[in-house]
């Protein structure tokens, strides 16, 4: 099978520019004679895309296709790109319409708009956490699961809730934010539709918005396509150029991240007592219960509780190589107090999203403010 960074970085463009040309048109010409133009179309939507029959970007655009082939080579499915991971999550409700959602802890921004539907359509939300739950999940409803966890970085068993939901012919969702290929393939484990946040890992500069919906039929794929142009939701003509652009470093990045993370953690995790203001830190790789047939590399953002809140408010003002700030998955590394963003989270937590710095830098940076 032909790797994640070869796939990613051989791509076949319209131009014989090395580097696909930004593009910024939101309309393109129709053809000498629109006959043929209609013709082509014909109402079939797959041949909006692979005629370069662009003709306005809500509805498609070069790079945003480029994007879309790119990743479905590595992420097993169609994909389909958003204007963000939230857009992502809203156009799947939107395309599901489940009479029930069941969703746990997960992004505050998924449970938002479960509840804008529970306003708007009487969608009934159910607790993950609550096994009663899925004795009440009918055919046609939804699981919503985030693996690896916010903030946590900790593993939830795709298999366990796949069987959960596929004995009452309910579908599975997995929001894979945290753990992008290769860490995980949450189809392997029985989910049918995947999720990303594509602002996250996939763009890695913290310079795009950006979401993915990943599904294994063609069918699925034109509909969320067709749907898609009246959500007015397509990837923007520019973040869709600097999304492939960050493709091309994609692997390398996300290694780098999760070993780094991977390390970091365990340094922390090591010297627990010797820090009197850490309390606990949380990461899949220091998970009591392993999955290691699920994520083979663990997740680059784990978090961490701290003695009090106080501490923990100050405490990224202490790191040097830490930005506080929210988000994850870039280059640089980020470290939030999590009650910033998330009124829900313990008030001593912070979340850390770990980058491609030296790892020694990162050790040294948390030694010394833990120490203070
Ligand atoms: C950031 C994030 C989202 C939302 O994505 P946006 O691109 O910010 O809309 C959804 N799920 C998870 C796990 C996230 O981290």
């Amino acid at each position: 099978m032909t790797g994640i960074s070869t796939n990613l970085i051989h791509n076949k463009t319209r131009t014989n520019d090395v580097i696909p040309p930004i593009n910024v048109s939101t309309t393109f010409k129709y053809p000498e004679n629109p006959n043929d133009y209609i013709k082509a179309i014909d109402g079939k939507l797959e041949d909006y895309f692979h005629n370069d029959l662009y003709y306005y970007s809500r509805v498609a655009h070069p790079n945003a296709e480029l994007v879309e082939k790119a990743l479905a080579k590595i992420l097993d499915g169609y994909v389909v790109a958003y204007s963000s991971g939230l857009a992502a999550f809203f156009a799947l409700l939107t395309h599901v319409n489940p009479k029930q959602l069941v969703i746990g802890q997960a992004y505050h921004g998924c449970h938002g708009i479960a509840k804008i539907f529970a306003r708007n359509h009487g969608l009934t939300i159910l607790d993950l956490r609550d096994s009663a739950s899925f004795d009440r999940l009918q055919k046609g409803d939804l699981v919503h699961l985030e693996t690896p966890v916010n903030p946590h970085g900790l593993n939830l068993d795709i298999e366990h809730y796949a069987k959960l939901a596929h004995e009452k012919g309910a579908f599975l969702l997995v929001d894979s934010t945290f753990a992008p290929p290769p860490l995980q393939y949450p189809f392997n484990h029985g989910a049918d539709i995947i999720m990303h946040s594509a602002t996250k890992y996939f763009g890695g500069h913290s310079d795009l918005l950006a979401g993915l919906l990943v599904v294994k039929d063609q069918e699925k794929f034109h509909n969320l396509v067709e749907d898609r142009i009246y959500l007015g939701t397509n990837i923007g003509n520019l973040e869709a150029s600097l999304l492939y652009r960050s493709l091309k470093t994609f692997e390398l990045r996300v290694l780098r991240q999760s070993e780094n993370c991977e390390k970091l953690v365990k340094f922390l995790n090591d010297n627990k007592l010797k820090f009197k203001n850490l309390k606990q830190v949380f990461h899949g790789s220091i998970q009591f219960e392993k999955l290691d047939n699920q994520i083979t590399k663990h997740a680059p953002t784990f978090s961490l509780t701290l003695i009090s809140e106080e501490f923990a408010r100050n405490f990224p003002s202490k790191l040097k190589y830490f930005v506080h700030a929210t988000s994850l998955g870039g280059v640089e590394s980020l470290i939030e107090w999590r009650a910033m963003s998330d009124a829900s989270v313990d008030p001593t937590l912070l979340r850390v999203s770990v980058g491609v710095e030296n790892v020694e830098d990162l050790i040294e940076d948390f030694r010394s403010a833990l120490s203070e």
